[in-house]
């Protein structure tokens, strides 16, 4: 049984969790979790709720975010740090927000130029901060136009079909920059869902070394699936880089159950202490 059981990666319903932050902590201090990060996709908004809760339940919270890069989103920045509310973040939060209604409007647009006008405002007012597609496909299941998302995808939402427009991407660089610039350590998540080779993944990772990448996430379930948390452990040993892990619990169904890498980190004392020292730095030189 490791010193510390940490559980570094989670979301709650201030994105696409399904539980609030403050039932998160709730519900990880039950699972035996001394230290957890709650890690929502482009917002730090759940983080206050968490801290205060994680000091009721006596567990730590360590303040952090994910962040969607590249081609498709499918590049994720994990940043830990203690400043949820620094001006860099926060702007690039509300640009994100901004950009998502746009394209929602554009989309909505061509849909109804295509024959299947929808209730924009009640799909927004439901959706919240981070409307996109799915919002978009189910409204065209519930208004009847489609047996599925799936179909809505294949017809009209997919990449290139009709209706579809492409998201502005948020580079890696300029992710790296942001999360350093607010006292944000960054940290590579889940490198074994990137759609690399082995050899392209490590040039990637060396290159955005070069740019203030921190660590990789070496314990996700994922990776566990797949190549091995040793063969990361090795990757970031090799570079010197931290070591992180987490569960990327969402719900009781769709990901993993939360917590569950947790007895797999050994190390994880040693890591975390690693993580917390760099965030300190971090913020003395800002
Ligand atoms: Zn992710
Ligand atoms: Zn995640």
């Amino acid at each position: 049984m490791p010193e510390l059981r940490c559980d570094l990666h989670t979301h709650s319903t201030n994105s696409d969790g399904v539980l609030t932050p403050s039932e998160l902590v709730r519900k990880a201090a039950a699972a035996g979790i001394d230290c957890l990060a709650l890690s929502d996709h482009d917002t730090t908004s759940g983080v206050r709720e968490a801290e205060e809760d994680a000091g009721l339940c006596g567990i730590q919270v360590i303040p952090a975010v994910e962040l969607s890069c590249g081609e498709d989103g499918e590049t994720h920045i994990l940043g830990y740090g203690d400043r949820p509310d620094a001006t860099p973040l926060l702007r690039l939060f509300e640009k994100r927000k901004q950009d998502r209604i746009e394209r929602f409007y554009q989309m909505a647009g061509k849909l109804k130029a295509l024959g299947f006008p929808l209730d924009e405002e009640a799909i927004l007012h439901t959706a919240g901060e981070s409307v996109g597609r799915p919002h978009l496909a189910r409204a065209l299941v519930s208004a009847g136009y489609f047996q599925d998302t799936t179909e809505v995808f294949d017809r009209l939402l997919g990449n290139d079909r009709p209706a579809y427009v492409p998201q502005d991407l948020l580079h890696v660089e300029d992710a790296l920059l942001i999360l350093t610039a607010s006292g944000f350590v960054p940290i590579l998540a889940h490198p074994s869902l990137l759609p690399d080779t082995e050899d392209s993944l490590l040039r990637k990772i060396d290159a955005w070394l070069e740019r203030g990448l921190a660590g990789i996430e070496v314990y996700h379930p994922a990776n566990g699936e797949k190549q091995g948390f040793s063969y990361y452990r090795k990757i970031s040993e090799d570079r010197r880089l931290l070591i992180t892990g987490g569960s990327d619990y969402h719900d009781d169904q769709s990901h993993a159950p939360l917590g569950s890498t947790a007895d797999a980190w050994f190390s994880a004392k040693e890591d975390v202490a690693a993580l917390r020292e760099n965030i300190q730095k971090l913020n003395e030189r800002l």
